[in-house]
């Protein structure tokens, strides 16, 4: 809510900025050291052309330019490699950057990341994360300095789940036919073949490729989706391209398995608590519910905000077919004759009873106060809610405060950090953080608009996760170079890149 968006913002960047971008981000060059090292010499004893690094630059310019066919074809116009050289040269202090005349080939892209890259998969994605919160508090995002406030965006990660469609929709049982060119008339005709077990002369068809790790999941709203599903974090101020990726992970969702969206959340959760202090607390749909929730205040002192999952909801309509509620506590105010006031909670929130002329009864708005964080000697916190109660004659009020986690005196099956939130809907800070998870789900389709034809890149979960590690790369640089010195500072969209912060 500092600065407004402006007009000017709106306006594309181009290409070659963002190339720049990247190769201005240390976290570019960093990748390439979260990897075990390369041997000095390729295969056969040659020695290496390119530097690692040079990998995840071209992995976010296939994401610039939405193919890796394209991305090498920018670097094939000398001007543009000069421009590369240049850039890594003024980052890396070694002449030309250490780059040789000739630009990278695609096939030299594919065998390096086949040889070097997917095999550390892991040790990307966890480098994505790290790499990602430095180039988030290069931003003023998730800045541990500022005062702490439930509703500061720049401290909230975004969490969303993603299934990208397949690169091919083709499964393992389908087939192509083969073709031959006719050496009489020259023309192109399906190849014919002698079927071993009849003796007839049959068409020769050969299997599709295909991606044999795709796998199906239902979304929320009851569809089914083919894919790779992934889960991804982000982080951003009010200002057009002012966000990092800070977490990325692979959704097997296997049952059994441990490997849920929530479970790989809470996993990246975990890192993150270690890695950016300057959380407040993140913001999710209704995959994470109160148990998480418990974990996440708990042990980090986050506090999150999420809705509040339906018990039931019908699927044809969307609607909730049965309330969560029920009675909480009863307070009784001193020296009121209206007597005492029974608090229900209801939909994550606390609501007062109060009776109705006709002897029936309703629920009533109480106004949420502030959130209470109490660290124990343990080192873990204890987080409750406040809420400003009236009495029923009106005359006398009191603020009164419920626990988040599970108090010993709570009945059996009571899921209290699932029903009494921190910060519910309807509350202030949940109204000023929420409606932003939009922002989440526009991130989501960004990724779409940076592949081709909205399909996957690449075949397999491994090279598709390594694809959205070179988007958010591209983000994450983009974010910087604009948004850069703790977000003071504004770098002109078309002028030249700020090569100081490079040095
Ligand atoms: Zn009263």
């Amino acid at each position: 809510m500092s600065e407004r968006r402006r007009p000017s913002e709106e306006k594309g960047v181009g290409t070659l900025q963002r190339l720049r971008a990247v190769l201005a981000n240390p976290s570019t060059y960093e990748y390439a050291e979260s990897l075990p090292a390369h041997d000095a010499a390729g295969p056969g004893g040659r020695p290496r052309l390119y530097p690692t690094w040079l990998w995840f630059a071209v992995c976010a310019l296939a994401d610039i330019t939405t193919s890796v066919r394209s991305a090498v074809a920018h670097l094939a116009d000398p001007d543009v490699w000069d421009l590369v050289r240049r850039e890594a040269a003024r980052h890396l202090g070694v002449p030309d950057g250490g780059l040789p005349e000739q630009p990278p080939s695609r096939s030299w892209y594919l065998a390096e990341r086949r040889r070097h890259i997917q095999p550390n998969t892991e040790a990307v994605a966890r480098a994505a994360m790290r790499l990602g919160v430095n180039d988030a508090l290069d931003q003023g995002l998730l800045d541990p300095e500022k005062p702490w406030r439930l509703d500061d965006r720049t401290r909230r990660p975004m969490a969303d789940g993603k299934v990208i469609s397949p690169i091919t929709s083709a499964s393992s049982t389908d087939t192509r036919t083969v073709y031959e060119r006719d050496p009489s008339s020259g023309l192109r005709r399906p190849k014919m073949v002698v079927d071993e077990s009849t003796g007839e002369l049959v068409v020769l068809r050969r299997p599709v490729r295909h991606d044999p790790e795709v796998k199906s999941y239902h979304t929320g709203d009851g569809r089914q989706v083919v894919g790779h599903k992934f889960v991804q974090v982000t982080v951003s101020g009010d200002q057009t391209n002012r966000r990092a990726f800070i977490g990325l992970g692979s959704v097997l969702g296997d049952k059994g398995e441990a490997n849920s969206e929530a479970d790989v959340l809470m996993e990246l959760f975990g890192d993150l608590a270690h890695l950016a202090p300057g959380i407040v607390g993140p913001v999710t749909d209704t995959v994470l519910r109160g148990a998480h929730f418990e974990l996440m205040q708990r042990l980090y002192g986050w506090v999150p905000i999420a809705p509040v999952a339906a018990k039931k909801l019908d699927h044809k309509t969307g609607r909730r077919l049965e309330e969560k509620e029920g009675p909480l506590e009863t307070y009784s105010f001193e020296g009121c004759e209206a007597g005492p006031v029974e608090v229900w909670y209801h939909r994550g929130r606390l609501r007062k009873l109060v009776w109705t002329d006709g002897s029936g009864a309703e629920l009533v708005d109480m106004a949420w106060h502030k959130v209470r964080r109490n660290r124990n000697a343990k080192g873990t916190w204890n987080v409750y809610v406040e809420y400003a109660l009236e009495c029923h004659c009106g005359a006398h009020s009191k603020v009164v405060r419920q626990s988040t986690h599970r108090r010993s005196s709570d009945p059996a099956g009571f899921n209290r950090a699932e029903n009494v939130r921190a910060v519910p809907p309807c509350s202030r800070a949940y109204d000023a953080v929420y409606p932003f998870r939009s922002a989440s789900e526009g991130d989501n389709r960004a990724i779409d608009d940076h592949l081709w034809l909205r399909r996957a890149r690449s075949y397999g979960r491994d090279r598709q996760l390594l694809d959205l590690v070179g988007h958010a790369l591209h983000v994450n640089s983009l974010g910087r170079q604009l948004w850069g010195t703790k977000g003071t500072r504004r770098h002109e969209l078309d002028g030249p890149a700020p090569l100081a912060r490079a040095a």
